[in-house]
């Protein structure tokens, strides 16, 4: 039989970092001829340091590798099961560390790129995209990371217009809703002003009085903090984004005047207004997380837990992920991408990676992964579903794809709060780690029938 898998010519990926790598190799594995682009070492990011393939720029950790009691040990695990290059060159080069997933990076990157290097179908080709893709390419990943060249990064703010690519993340802590005292806590808007799809009791307070509030005040600037690097301190971006230590650095009122003001807001147990609030908004349309507005922060993630927790309603808080603000490049994905990763407006280009608003090495190789999948199954005239949103890979798609609020994006990391909730579910602090083995054996019995599918459609 004839095979015109590569009738429409190779697909070509831009970017060979985490997600890049392995979406070309998902391309190559179901047979289709992929080009990689890959600007190092001509020109070199301000983090990456050598000419390698996925080289991992800070830590040499994929966290966790408990795949029945930690999200991304899951994420691991879903991604061995659908073959993954990633996952593979890391098992092979993992370091004694405990319950997680180290690497010798060195090797781990000299691996990714031989194995691309090797393979017929993948030709790899160095040399920075400068702008949109040609049209005669045809269809395109773009998996170009946090460290976006600007030439590229302008184009696609150009395409997809000034709001729906930033240039810095500015993210505050999320906690799980059910690790919330409503003892202390209360829904309600302020001025119970009902928004656009809000009932006038959107948002959960915390409130604090005189004392607590200075208390609090005196440990935000006490906190040990991390640094900018110093070629992000140079990103004009920031200024407009204060993180919640530096405004109170700025005057003991300045937070009870900003993120933590008490107006239009009553405490149903006094029945008066607070002497300050901390308001958490919805993160997602499973409504079990929520962020805490305008707490976007350069705290050391242990000091992060300790200080968060003196809220008055967030003493037992678990948070989803933590606060931070860095350089980075992503797409307001839940608005412009669709459920396969493709641009709205733009069919032909497929995003993949932390540039879809995901965080961190493994979240962004599980992007690249599906990226490669949908495509290949484009190019192959085959009818393939998203992965379940039971899954890791599908909880985290269908975050970035319509599942976050769009007005609100920012980058998210896996965690158990993105998944459905199991139709019965202990309640408590041991109710919730019980859990976790319940959806993990979900997931990967959904992830099994999905990839069966997979099978029986080639
Ligand atoms: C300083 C820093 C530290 C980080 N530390 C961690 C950490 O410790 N743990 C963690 O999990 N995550 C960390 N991250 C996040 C991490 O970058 C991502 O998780 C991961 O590398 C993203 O994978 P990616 O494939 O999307 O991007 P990358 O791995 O960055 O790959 C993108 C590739 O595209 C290339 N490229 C860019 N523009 C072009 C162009 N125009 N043409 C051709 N090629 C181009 C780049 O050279 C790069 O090789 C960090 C990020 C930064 C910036």
């Amino acid at each position: 039989m004839q095979d015109n898998r590569n009738d429409a010519g190779p697909v070509h990926v831009v970017g060979g970092g985490l997600a890049g790598s392995e979406a070309a190799w998902q391309l190559a594995k179901a047979g289709i001829a992929v080009v990689l682009h890959e600007m190092r070492p001509q020109r070199l990011t301000e983090a990456h340091k050598t000419d390698r393939m996925a080289e991992l720029v800070c830590s040499n950790s994929f966290r966790s590798d408990d795949a029945m009691n930690n999200a991304v040990g899951l994420l691991h695990e879903e991604m061995r099961r659908c073959g993954s290059l990633i996952l593979a060159a890391a098992d092979g080069h993992k370091l004694p560390a405990g319950g997680a997933l180290a690497v010798d990076r060195d090797g781990f990157a000299e691996e990714v790129t031989r194995r691309l290097a090797s393979e017929p179908l993948i030709r790899l080709e160095r040399g920075e995209v400068a702008g949109l893709p040609p049209a005669e390419w045809g269809s395109v990943i773009l998996a170009t990371g946090p460290l976006t060249s600007p030439a590229l990064a302008e184009a696609i703010r150009a395409l997809t217009g000034e709001d729906s690519l930033a240039f810095f993340d500015a993210i505050a802590p999320i906690v799980h809703r059910e690790s919330i005292d409503f003892g202390r806590a209360w829904f309600q808007s302020r001025y119970d002003k009902k928004g656009p799809g809000g009932d006038g009791a959107d948002y959960i307070n915390c409130p604090l009085d005189a004392a607590q509030y200075e208390a609090f005040v005196d440990a935000l600037l006490a906190g040990d903090k991390t640094e900018f690097k110093e070629w992000e301190a140079s990103t004009p971006y920031f200024d407009g984004c204060l993180p919640i230590e530096v405004m109170a650095a700025r005057g003991r009122e300045t937070l009870r005047f900003g993120p933590m003001k008490p107006v239009g807001l009553t405490d149903p147990a006094t029945g008066r207004r607070p002497h300050a609030v901390v308001q958490l908004r919805q993160d997602n349309a499973l409504a079990t997380l929520f962020n805490i507005v305008g707490f976007q922060t350069k705290l050391k993630y242990a000091e992060q837990v300790r200080i968060f927790r003196m809220i008055p309603g967030l003493e037992q808080a678990e948070f989803a992920r933590l606060g931070g603000l860095h350089r980075n490049t992503f797409l307001n994905s839940p608005r412009l991408l669709d459920r396969r990763l493709r641009l709205k407006v733009a069919q032909h280009l497929s995003f993949a990676g932390q540039i879809t608003g995901v965080e961190g090495y493994v979240e962004s190789a599980g992007i690249g992964l599906l990226a490669g999948r949908f495509l290949a199954a484009e190019r192959l005239g085959r009818e393939i579903a998203p992965p379940p949103p039971t899954t890791a890979l599908g909880a985290l798609l269908a975050h970035i794809t319509g599942g976050a609020d769009d007005r609100h994006f920012q980058p998210m990391n896996i965690n158990f709060g993105l998944f459905p909730p199991m139709a019965e579910q202990p309640g408590g602090r041991k109710g919730r780690q019980s859990r976790k083995p319940a959806l993990a054996a979900r997931a990967l019995a959904d992830l099994a029938l999905w990839l069966e599918g997979w099978r029986q459609a080639a």
